[in-house]
């Protein structure tokens, strides 16, 4: 069993992680109707990697005899003027992201629940991994791509990335 206000601590997680994968599909959805296909595929495996994270801990209340209670996911509903600024919010929503891990993290600790600390070691340290791919991402976009020849080489790259199932393997 789990601690009460952990346990909801992570089921509220379990939807903010699927809003994460929402807000990245919204980025990529935005990418495409610019037509630069390289940012669509990093934010689609962004977002099934969030997916990922979600199921994660599903299973992990599952698995610790709590009941998941699956809530509405909120509608991304930014709005961008220019490519710059998906991947200035995404780096801004994994500082956010990390932010809530913490949070989570020190109820955890409060109580001396080391299977949660655990747990979540992982997450905390997927987060460093995170917001360095979205920082770089930041700094890259205001270093190179000065044109649309630039423009095409980052999208280029981006395009690359290819999806693997996080940590503790696909989804189950
Ligand atoms: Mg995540």
């Amino acid at each position: 069993m789990l601690n009460e206000k952990v346990a909801k601590l992570i089921n509220e997680q379990v939807n903010k992680e699927f809003y994460s994968a929402y807000l990245y599909l919204s980025f990529a959805d935005y990418y495409e109707d610019e037509g630069l296909d390289g940012f669509a595929n990093w934010y689609v495996i962004q977002a099934q990697e969030e997916m990922d994270h979600a199921m994660m801990m599903r299973r992990y209340l599952l698995d610790n005899g709590v009941s998941v209670k699956l809530d509405a996911i909120e509608k991304p509903n930014k709005v961008f003027k220019n490519i710059a600024e998906p991947l200035d919010a995404g780096f801004e929503h994994e500082q956010y992201v990390t932010s809530l891990i913490n949070n989570i993290y020190s109820a955890a600790f409060d109580i001396k629940d080391f299977k949660t600390m655990q747990f979540l070691d992982w997450f905390i340290k997927e987060q460093t991994e995170e917001e360095k791919n979205a920082g770089d991402l930041v700094k890259k976009m205001k270093m190179f791509a000065v044109d649309t020849k630039t423009i095409y080489m980052l999208n280029s790259e981006l395009a690359a990335r290819v999806y693997t199932p996080s940590a503790t393997g696909p989804a189950k």
